[in-house]
């Protein structure tokens, strides 16, 4: 079973899914989603459009230049069927594959651990920006104090007004 990449966003097409175009000059290009075959015939370009593996090869979002590849290039010399080397083969595409995944783990790690670093920066960062926006709690305990006896003073005048105009409408 050979698994085949998408002309288009370069993912794997499985055998009986996506759908196969022959071009009039006999080029076929697989898809392997509806999604996939719409862009190419409104002539997107995968290398513009942000989904695309080829886009995220080349922006460094994922690996691109590595030995493991190899083995996935097509080859157009015919080789004579022999059953140790498909014995040999197949014992080392799950080597391969394995060492593949690793790899592409360690890649990931290294690119989020600058993106990790940025966040911290960035949130130490707002914290230096507004740290006046902060009172801590013992400040805002000796505020409350000096600030309600003048609030007192400033309701006991309301009331001792509100007293006197009463007074004053009654003696009337
Ligand atoms: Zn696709």
């Amino acid at each position: 079973m050979r698994l085949l990449q998408c002309a288009f966003c370069g993912a794997t097409c499985y055998p009986g899914r996506g759908s196969l175009y022959v071009r009039n000059d006999s080029k076929m290009f697989r898809f392997c989603k509806k999604k996939c075959k719409k862009h190419f015939f409104m002539k997107h370009n995968p290398q513009r459009t942000k989904w695309t593996k080829t886009f995220r090869q080349q922006s460094g979002k994922e690996l691109a230049m590595d030995t493991t590849f190899e083995f996935e290039k097509r080859r157009n010399q015919p080789i004579r069927y022999n059953r140790e080397q498909v014995k040999k083969t197949i014992k080392a595409m799950k080597i391969v594959s394995e060492i593949k995944s690793k790899r592409q783990d360690r890649f990931y790690d290294q690119r989020m651990k600058s993106k990790k670093k940025l966040q911290v920066n960035n949130k130490l960062r707002e914290i230096q920006q507004g740290i006046n926006l902060v009172i801590p709690p013992i400040l805002r305990k000796e505020d409350q104090q000096i600030i309600l006896p003048e609030k007192e003073k400033e309701i006991q005048d309301n009331i001792e007004s509100v007293f006197e105009k009463k007074q004053k409408k009654e003696k009337n």
